[in-house]
């Protein structure tokens, strides 16, 4: 049974087909700038040459129309014909409180992933033109979405409320939601399957540490707290986000220092986090460079905050879970990072967690890399979210 995964951003499109007989992944690809000049389809296949399409792509049924064609295509493709495709998964950023779990779409699903637009007006529009291309390219194809918020619909009232008033959760919504669902879900099942327990036995942390960043409080296989919050703006230092600060700030901002609402949402979504701090980049490459190889002060204080930020966070979860068992790193920089694993675990030595410097030597794989008898594990767990989407999408259809 074969799964098309696809993740549809304003201008651009992520797919993964995969096999989910041996759950390999057999193309891999990326659309860019979709609707603006320079559209470019970029497919990548195990041992075949990059296939790359560069013509005007005036929307996303274009895009989703050539990406099919790139799949069947008779040299560079994976598959015969379109009907090989079992079903297609589709990622959703926003599923509101109703959606817990992922489902099978249909108008009453894509009316409530409408109604989400409001919280998350980057993300749920671009997914509905997706969408709706699928649905009219493959009419008769089964879909399916998964939502980056229903890993999250567990968390009890204390931790999603916020002390404002009661009625704007009831009458708008404004509550804590948190994301990178799917990939916490997916890697607290990885690792409890290497630790070889029962996930509802284990506390565990994720941290999910990307150019977004989020940890997740796993107790029992349940999601009981995030560190991201009514929009991902909130929790950790980020690549270009500020995550929590005083909200008094913002006020501050726009009455006396004359921001408009649209910069001062701009400044703290992409001028702020590490970006902001170190003053050089958002990449997390080039301020360890600056950091080690010139010392350059700013960059050495941006990951000090990082490091302090996702630190505080790890503490706060071992205290709301009564412990921890496992504390696994995923994404671009929790997976790649070696510097950043150790001085995020820093100084939590009384926790029961310690670094093996030498296991934590590991980019991108399946490790343990705390000390041998650690009462607390670490690991690292590259995350999967295309897996996971493709396996809610089997179990759905
Ligand atoms: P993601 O959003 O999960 O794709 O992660 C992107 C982030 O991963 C970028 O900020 C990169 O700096 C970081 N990253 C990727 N490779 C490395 C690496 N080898 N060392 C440190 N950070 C890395």
């Amino acid at each position: 049974m074969k799964i098309l995964v696809i993740n549809c951003g304003s201008s651009s499109l992520k797919y993964q087909l995969i096999d989910m007989t041996t759950e390999e992944s057999l193309a891999q690809g990326l659309v860019e700038k979709i609707g603006i000049e320079g559209s470019v389809l970029i497919q990548k296949v195990e041992g075949k040459d990059k296939y790359i399409i560069k013509q005007p792509m005036k929307d996303h049924k274009t895009a989703i129309k050539l990406v099919l064609e790139a799949l069947v295509d008779k040299q560079n493709g994976v598959i015969s014909s379109m009907e090989e495709i079992s079903s297609v998964g589709h990622r959703i950023v926003h599923g509101g409180e109703k959606y817990c779990e992922s489902v099978l779409i249909n108008d009453e699903v894509m009316a409530d992933i409408e109604a989400c637009v409001k919280l998350a007006p980057l993300h749920n529009p671009a997914h509905i033109i997706g969408i709706n291309a699928c649905r009219e390219l493959m009419p008769k194809t089964p879909m399916v979405v998964v939502f980056d918020t229903a890993f999250h619909q567990t968390m009890p009232e204390e931790a999603f409320i916020y002390a404002l008033p009661y009625e704007l959760y009831e009458k708008h919504s404004i509550r804590k939601y948190g994301f990178h669902g799917t990939s916490h879900k997916f890697v607290s099942e990885q690792v409890a399957e290497v630790m070889g327990k029962d996930i509802k036995d284990l506390k565990i942390i994720t941290c999910h540490l990307g150019n977004g960043a989020s940890l997740c409080a796993v107790k029992n296989g349940i999601s009981i707290d995030t560190s991201m919050g009514f929009t991902p703006l909130d929790g950790v230092a980020m690549g270009t986000r500020c995550g929590s600060i005083d909200p008094a700030i913002v006020t501050y901002l726009i009455k006396e220092l004359n921001y408009s609402v649209e910069d001062a949402n701009n400044l703290l979504n992409k001028e702020s986090g590490v970006l902001g701090i170190s003053g050089i980049s958002s990449d997390f490459r080039d301020i360890e460079d600056a950091a080690f190889k010139q010392n350059n002060r700013r960059a050495n204080l941006a990951l000090d905050i990082f490091h302090y930020k996702v630190r505080a966070q790890i503490g706060a979860y071992a205290a709301i879970m009564g412990g921890v068992d496992a504390i696994v790193f995923t994404a671009g920089v929790g997976e790649n990072g070696p510097e950043t694993r150790e001085a995020c675990l820093k100084g939590l030595e009384f926790l029961g967690v310690e670094i093996d410097t030498e296991r934590n030597a590991v980019r991108g794989k399946v490790r343990e890399i705390s000390k041998e008898n650690c009462k607390v594990k670490a690991f690292v767990i590259p995350t999967n979210e295309e897996l996971m989407i493709a396996r809610d999408t089997v179990k759905l259809i």
